[in-house]
């Protein structure tokens, strides 16, 4: 029987908030794969975990999935955390789960902690229907690319940033997606959790006024539905009696004013009868 990969998520600031399971699963297993053995060797030393720890980071996770699998194949359980919150999410996991997935190899997730989550929620913006982006590219001409590619997204999107390149990140967002509503959800779990809720504009000023520090998440409201463009009755029958001035039947006329202004064919027909 081979073993179990148990993606395991710690706390994004707050160690109270290690669950009783993932503590039981970190105890339990062959192996704990983590991001940085420094950070997780923290956590371990706070629950008494003495699971050895291999390192799986971003430039090493090819190659240490090979080793995991063949730890898993040898019938061991093996665990895979990231300093934070969730392996996988804006951290090294993926590489890790897909293997084992090609293997066969029964994969677990152990809930925790998450920070788009935690931001999400604690905004008040619409988090029915949302899109995570995650970081977006520290090249000023790639994110402006990105931020292009999300202008027609209707629904809340979020970003992780970091500290040191908040302002320029808020000023191609604003350039871009317009002055939106956002929310920034800062050092969340911790003592100086705090949320800045306002424009794009207005959190410019704010934090131009006194920098911010710590981890944050930027959430950002959907595009709004451009407003319907309402036509009067003289506007609508002037633009039929012009295509039929260029040379258009009357139904065609009014069939080409119906396409333009969004207006029933029949509603124009009756217009430009009663005239
Ligand atoms: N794997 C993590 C997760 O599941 O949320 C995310 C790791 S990513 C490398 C780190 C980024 O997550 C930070 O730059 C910040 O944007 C966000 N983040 C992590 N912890 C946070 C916290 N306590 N408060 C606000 N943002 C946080």
């Amino acid at each position: 029987m081979d073993g179990t990969l148990y993606v395991v998520a710690t706390p994004i600031g707050n160690l109270d908030e290690m669950s009783p399971r993932a503590i039981l699963v970190l105890k339990s297993v062959k192996m704990i794969a983590c991001e940085d053995t420094r950070e997780t060797l923290k956590l371990c030393n706070r629950f008494d975990i003495d699971t050895p720890l291999m390192s799986c980071h971003e430039h090493n996770e090819y190659f240490v999935a090979d080793k995991i699998v063949e730890i898993l194949k040898r019938g061991d359980d093996v665990a895979l955390v990231s300093d934070a919150g969730y392996p996988g999410i804006s951290d090294p996991g993926n590489v890790v789960v897909n293997r084992c997935i090609e293997h066969r190899i029964k994969v677990a997730v152990v809930s925790g902690p998450c920070a788009l989550i935690n931001g999400l929620v604690g905004s008040g913006m619409d988090a029915q229907h949302f899109l995570f982006y995650g970081f977006l590219d520290h090249k000023q001409g790639e994110r402006k690319k990105e931020l292009i590619e999300l202008t027609k997204i209707k629904n809340t999107i979020i970003f992780y940033e970091a500290p040191h390149r908040i302002n320029e990140s808020l000023e191609d967002m604003l350039e871009i997606l317009g002055d939106r509503q956002i929310v920034i959800a800062r050092e969340l779990t911790k003592k100086f959790e705090e949320y800045l809720r306002g424009s794009i504009s207005e959190i410019m000023t704010k934090i131009k006024a006194k920098p911010i520090k710590g981890e944050m998440v930027i959430i950002v409201e959907g595009a709004k539905p451009e407003p319907a463009v309402s036509y009067s009755d003289v506007e609508v029958l002037e633009m039929v009696n012009s295509y039929i001035q260029q040379g258009m039947s009357t139904s065609d006329a009014i069939k080409e004013v119906a396409s333009v202004t969004k207006i029933k064919k029949n509603e124009i027909y009756h217009k430009f009868h009663q005239n």
